[in-house]
């Protein structure tokens, strides 16, 4: 598969990745539920495995002891709890000698080449274990599994940044409906961490105080306040892009969720 390309705008420091095999990913929302649970055969779905690429992780439970692993030699292993997976229509790839491109670099086009990971991470065996309703053990599960990835990814020499995300419904993306989460490693720090880590910086120049820590000491007593425990506190932001929105915070400075201890995990 060629590689992706990522394309400067004209003006600002802002890249997209122009990726013109993902428009043949597939879709199970174009029929209704019933039709889709008849028909459709789901790949995340445990015995389904050898319609995904080679898993590059995957837990292991055998006699309550947790076994890490990844797919080799053509084998795909079963009864896993959890299971990460190159994404078949990646947004990024890594660096081989057959998908090349020639970045453009002038003063009016600028490109170069869309190097990194683009991975699934398959939250559950278990088709609909969302994380609203999954398993305690599922979700630690989860967050070990994301944690080994992202520093796995994070220590590649072309990746400047990893993103974990997840996309829920049809309406959000979602082009298959069975648990899961993305990771998105990429060579470039996106435009808005840049502006959020100079602004943060300046602010702490300005007070001599940190203003994730001075957003916690309001919003811990605010009405906008959803939940907090030793670890985290969850609130809705001041100024919410979408109806519903809410942040975590950790309490404790940490920059990455490689700095999440166990209890906090
Ligand atoms: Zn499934
Ligand atoms: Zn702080």
């Amino acid at each position: 598969m060629p590689i992706n390309e990522l394309r400067k705008d004209y003006i600002l420091d802002r890249w997209v990745v122009i990726a013109p095999q993902r428009r043949r990913r597939p879709s199970d929302f174009t029929e209704n539920l019933e039709e889709r649970k008849e028909k459709a055969i789901c790949p995340f779905c445990p015995g389904n495995e050898y319609l995904t690429p080679p898993a590059s992780l995957v837990y292991l439970v055998k006699d309550g002891e947790l076994k890490k692993d990844d797919d080799k030699n053509g084998l795909r292993h079963k009864n896993w709890v959890v299971r990460c997976i190159p994404n078949l229509y990646p947004a990024f790839m890594p660096p081989n000698s057959d998908n090349a491109l020639n970045p453009q670099f002038n003063h009016i086009y600028v490109s170069r080449e869309a190097l990194g990971y683009h991975e699934v991470l398959i939250e559950s065996p278990n088709h609909d274990e969302h994380p609203s309703t999954a398993r305690i053990t599922q979700l630690i599960y989860v967050i070990n599994a994301l944690r080994d990835r992202f520093s796995f990814l994070i220590t590649r020499d072309y990746v400047k940044y990893v993103s974990i995300f997840r996309n829920y419904g049809a309406s959000a993306g979602a082009s298959l409906s069975h648990a899961h989460a993305q990771i998105i490693a990429m060579p470039i720090v996106p435009k808005i961490l840049w502006e959020e880590n100079a602004v943060s910086k300046k602010y702490y120049e300005e007070n001599g105080r940190c203003v994730f820590c001075d957003i916690i000491s309001v919003e811990i007593k605010s009405k906008r306040f959803i939940w907090n425990n030793d670890g985290f506190v969850i609130f809705a932001p001041w100024a919410s892009i979408n109806p519903f929105e809410f942040w975590i915070f950790p309490k404790r400075h940490q920059s990455s969720i490689l700095e999440l201890t166990e209890d906090e995990v």
